[in-house]
């Protein structure tokens, strides 16, 4: 890329001055991001109500076009911005725009508006859910056939945050007068690029970017977030906690209130075997029996209950077949001992 303008009093000497080449790489990344949608956009408004061209035709033509003018655009950002602040008559420093990301969006709007054809045009259009709809589905495409990887749209957002950053809240802005004197501030550079330390991760982050990325990175292991003992990687976060953590909450299967993790269901359905077994009574003898018949049923099923089959039915089902076999016994051995006593 260019060097830019030489700001006088950054270091002393009389040669050209060596620019520190390294930037912020979460905003590089966040930059890279909006690249794709954009370009989507572009092809999507292009294309609408054209039967001869689909916006994924056009792609190749449009990222090429739309890379050059959002790379001049770039360059001649500052010039533009005075030029700008003086017809409107304000100080320099208002001509500043301080946001890169609004600044690309800008160019990227400017361009996409050369493109649009007659019904891009039409108001209502540019605003509308299937217009939204259409850019999600070309990006999707585009991702899926990595039609512009990440890297190379790292590249372009590169040139084009460091064109822009006025302010050089995103890239360095130290320059020197020797490679040697360069070579010893990269050692030390705040933006200079480290790799992050979570395995699997091949990101790149400036090192005062470290701690967000970490907050953010999809590989770092963290304790599981419902609190069970488990460790694992925070993209899988999300699926264990609903799949197979054993703190998921559930729902009691015999339909109480409560709610409980799920590795409490044994715990409750113990506590809770009075109420879940009238539940499960009720429904097999119907309305046969009043409220106080099923509640005595109950106790004297709980009490037969020897080896404690019933608090271990974790479901409507097994529990219902267990008070069944209960029943079946009972009544066995009701017969067997009117038949002793006759
Ligand atoms: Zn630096
Ligand atoms: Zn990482
Ligand atoms: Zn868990
Ligand atoms: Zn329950």
């Amino acid at each position: 890329m260019e060097l830019p303008v030489a700001e006088p009093g950054t270091e002393r000497g009389e040669g050209p001055l060596i620019q520190c080449p390294y930037c912020d790489s979460e905003a590089m990344h966040k930059l890279a991001q909006i690249l794709l949608p954009g370009l989507a956009a572009v092809c999507v408004d292009g294309t609408t109500g054209d039967p001869f061209h689909s916006p994924s035709v056009v792609a190749v033509d449009l990222r090429r076009e739309m890379v050059d003018y959002i790379t001049q655009r770039s360059e001649s950002f500052i010039a533009d911005a005075l030029i700008e602040s003086e017809a409107n008559q304000e100080g320099p420093d208002a001509a500043v725009p301080d946001d890169p990301f609004e600044a690309v969006s800008v160019f990227m709007d400017d361009f996409g508006s050369t493109k649009r054809n007659i019904i891009g045009h039409v108001s209502g259009w540019l605003l509308s859910d299937s217009r939204d709809d259409k850019i999600d589905d070309l990006v999707q495409e585009m991702e899926a056939t990595r039609f512009w990887p990440l890297e190379r749209r790292e590249a372009v957002a590169e040139t084009l945050l460091k064109n822009v950053d006025l302010r050089t809240r995103f890239h360095c802005p130290e320059k020197y007068e020797s490679e040697a004197r360069l070579a010893d501030h990269k050692q030390q550079c705040s933006f200079r690029p480290v790799a992050c330390p979570n395995d699997g991760c091949r990101a790149r982050v400036s090192v005062r970017c470290a701690r967000d990325h970490d907050a953010a990175c999809p590989y770092k292991p963290l304790q599981c977030e419902q609190g069970c003992e488990k460790r694992l990687l925070r993209r899988d976060m999300d699926r264990h906690c609903v799949t197979v953590c054993p703190m998921r909450p559930m729902k009691c299967p015999f339909g109480c209130d409560s709610s409980f993790p799920d590795r409490d269901l044994e715990k409750h359905c113990a506590q809770f075997l009075r109420p879940h077994l009238i539940k499960v009574l009720k429904a097999i003898h119907k309305k046969a029996r009043s409220e106080d018949e099923l509640k005595d049923l109950a106790l004297k099923l709980e009490k037969y209950d020897g080896d404690g089959k019933l608090a271990k039915a974790l479901d409507a089902r097994p529990l219902t077949n267990a008070v069944k076999d209960l029943e079946a016994k009972m009544k066995a051995e009701h017969s067997s001992r009117r038949a002793v006593l006759h």
